[in-house]
């Protein structure tokens, strides 16, 4: 607690250390009968996790807050108490972290809890409370961060399932988390420490390896820190240089990565890394300038992080040169304040002269959070991270705002109308227009992280469109969005389901193709009547794409098949690139190809001859491709009509690369009045990738009508 004051005095006034003295009194008579594992009075893990904060030197309500963290949970106090002798602020602090508490397996190094097994909350439900916590006040984080940080320092004392369940939780959770807020120093602990339960035997070997090299590299980089010295004095450079090494977590996560390039792992230069910090960004550039005309610099091993910060603002230059001896040293050039960030980042923001709030206040903080939200598409920079979230963690949802600001999550691949529904039945039946970040779009938009969506709606009670349950236009894609839109056609009279099914059904069946055969459908389909068929369709209860797939296939199989349905090919060679076949020389299965790789990532497939390209192209975008027939695939003509505009046919042909079908021939006809006809042969693989294709297509701005050529 000495400690504790002697820290707060550095940077708190004077009159918060009261305050300290008030909470610690609190919390230690509340916690008076309970002790540690360790054997410790139970105050001493309050005490700790203040001090964690206070070297964060957060404001003092956050330090309170930590002192008094575990009261609501363990010693059953109140929130009403908490508020009438601490305030609102550090109520809500405790009580934020207290229902963090009660959602991860907490219970750590308590003697006296009972270790009831209630189910176990998944990991993304857990990281989903944290980041909804975080919208709320970042703070409740950080004081978890700190709390987890020092049942991680005593983790010693628990059983050994447990000391698992905990250590994968910190690495899986707390440690990226930790990263995403730029608090290096906080995120390699956790991480370390974690390592060292989950992986003791790697953990012996990579610390025995620094050991055993602990002369030589002190040595080595003595002989580097002085020489970089004396240069950056001769250069009038204030700096302050460091020598260290690696964080064991990190060096493992190398040593994988290398063998898996089946790269050499050298022991030095991978396990140490000098660190120069100066006052200005110029000087960092004149001290790699230094750096650079004393070593021999290593190249591809330079990073601007300073022209280009990492998604969680960490900014420095790293290179890596050739000392002494031609052995090779990671070199790190940074200012304090940059280094202060990287240390500490969100909290280094903290304004603790104004009691408490982030720097730019709450829109600082909207900021954070939508960065935050942003971690798993974002691949750059944190590829450590990103390996650990990116699928298990958040890989299937995503975080939208309401125009209140409330977050909503919802499966990734989740639209405007998903969102609807989720915030109101009524909400999604009444809506006619949706907007992400202000501007206008369809109804089939992805949700992206930290989009913020606004519904427009109507007062005419004219409620959802039948189209929403068409699984190939893309209108929903949570079951709970379609199950209400379900119940309130279900409350429709049956005629109504009819007269509307035979609408859709027909218009379906004449754009794919297929001639409608009533009894042939019965038969198929193992109806009463027809009308049944159309009830179905025409109430959402059956999916019209499913049916009209199930009328082709029964036609194809009693048609002769097409000679024209030989023509299989697909290609190999270009990954999971999208393919289009060219249209200069139009390449034909007897024909070689090869593929250009064009600025917007996908290939177009040329014949080997032909001669447009090779006028034309830089051979570096070249690749070879070959025919493969793996797939079945038919070519149909499309005929679509719409109004021309600039871009028109680029939308229409990347909405059809984007399905992975191919694209051969396309003929444009202007109508006059503003009106083109498009034809275009694709190659499908069925059916339903052509149903697809035409609600892709029907998307497009602009777009009258697609249907099949026959
Ligand atoms: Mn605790």
């Amino acid at each position: 607690m000495e400690l504790l004051l002697s820290k707060l005095n550095s940077y708190l006034p004077e009159s918060s250390i009261s305050k300290i003295r008030q909470a610690y009194t609190f919390a230690s008579t509340a916690h008076r009968n309970q002790s540690r594992l360790s054997g410790e009075p139970y105050i001493e893990h309050p005490v700790q996790t203040a001090l964690l904060l206070a070297d964060l030197k957060l404001d003092v309500s956050t330090v309170m807050a930590g002192l008094l963290h575990d009261v609501m949970e363990d010693c059953q106090v109140p929130f009403t108490t908490l508020e009438a002798a601490f305030g609102s602020e550090v109520a809500k602090l405790v009580d934020g972290v207290t229902k963090l508490a009660k959602l991860d397996s907490e219970a750590i190094g308590q003697s006296d809890k009972t270790s009831a097994h209630i189910a176990n909350p998944t990991r993304a439900e857990n990281l989903q409370k944290m980041l909804i916590s975080m919208a709320e006040d970042v703070r409740v984080v950080l004081i978890k961060l700190a709390d987890r940080l020092h049942n991680m320092n005593t983790l010693k004392y628990l059983p050994e399932d447990r000391q698992q369940a905990i250590a994968r939780e910190t690495l899986d959770i707390y440690s990226p988390l930790a990263h995403r807020l730029g608090m290096g120093d906080i995120k390699w602990k956790l991480e370390d420490l974690s390592f060292h339960y989950i992986n003791p035997e790697r953990y012996k070997t990579i610390s025995k390896l620094l050991a055993s090299k602990r002369k030589e590299r002190e040595l080595y980089i003595a002989t580097i820190t002085s020489l970089l010295n004396d240069s950056l004095n001769a250069h009038e450079i204030e700096s302050d240089i460091s020598g260290r090494p690696k964080h064991i977590y990190s060096i493992h996560q190398k040593m994988n990565r290398y063998a898996s390039q089946g790269k050499d792992f050298s022991e030095i230069y991978d396990l140490f890394a000098v660190r120069v910090l100066v006052k200005e960004v110029p000087e960092c550039y004149r001290a790699l300038g230094v750096v650079h005309s004393l070593w021999q610099y290593i190249p591809n091993q330079f990073d601007d992080y300073i022209a280009n910060p990492k998604e969680n603002m960490y900014q420095s230059l790293h290179t890596s040169v050739r000392g002494q001896d031609g052995t090779p040293i990671e070199i790190q050039i940074r200012t304090f304040k940059m280094h202060e960030l990287a240390e500490y980042g969100v909290a280094a923001h903290w304004d603790y002269k104004e009691n408490g709030l982030l720097d730019q206040k709450l829109d600082s903080k909207l900021t954070w959070m939508r960065q935050i939200l942003e971690w798993q598409t974002n691949s750059s920079g944190a590829e450590e991270f990103v390996e650990t979230v990116k699928s298990d963690i958040f890989g299937d949802q995503v975080f939208v705002y309401t125009p209140k600001g409330e977050i909503k999550e919802l499966p990734l691949g989740s639209t405007p109308v998903d969102f609807a529904y989720r915030v109101h039945t009524d909400l999604g039946h009444r809506s006619v227009a949706a907007k992400a970040n202000g501007k206008l779009v369809p109804f089939n938009y992805i949700l992206q992280n930290g989009d913020t969506i606004e519904v427009l709606t109507t007062d005419l009670a004219r409620g959802p469109s039948i189209d929403w349950l068409n699984p190939n236009l893309g209108y929903t894609r949570t079951a709970s969005a379609r199950e209400k839109i379900r119940q309130w056609f279900r409350k429709e009279k049956r005629g109504i389901h009819i007269e509307r099914g035979k609408e859709l059904l027909t218009k379906e069946l004449r754009k794919l193709g297929i001639p409608m055969d009533e009894k042939e459908a019965i038969k198929l389909l193992k109806l009463r009547d027809f009308d049944e068929l159309l009830a179905k369709i025409g109430s959402g209860e059956t999916n019209l794409p499913e049916i009209s797939l199930q009328l082709a296939a029964a036609q194809e199989k009693t048609s002769k098949s097409d000679p024209e349905a030989k023509a299989q090919f697909n290609i190999l060679g270009a990954g999971d690139l999208v393919t289009t076949l060219s249209s200069c020389c139009n390449p034909q299965p007897e024909d070689s190809i090869i593929g250009c790789i064009s600025d917007e990532g996908t290939i177009l497939v040329h014949s080997e001859k032909c001669s447009v390209l090779a006028k034309n192209e830089d051979p570096k975008k070249i690749i070879t491709l070959r025919w493969g027939t793996s797939e079945n695939l038919q070519p149909v003509r499309l005929e679509i009509t719409a109004w021309d505009r600039v871009g028109l046919l680029r939308d229409i042909t990347s909405s059809i690369s984007s399905e992975r079908v191919n694209i051969s021939s396309v003929i444009t006809n202007q109508q006059g009045e503003g009106k083109t006809i498009i034809e275009s042969t694709v190659f499908i693989t069925g059916i339903n990738q052509l149903s697809k294709l035409f609600g892709n297509i029907e998307s497009i701005k602009g777009i009258i009508a697609v249907k099949r050529k026959t």
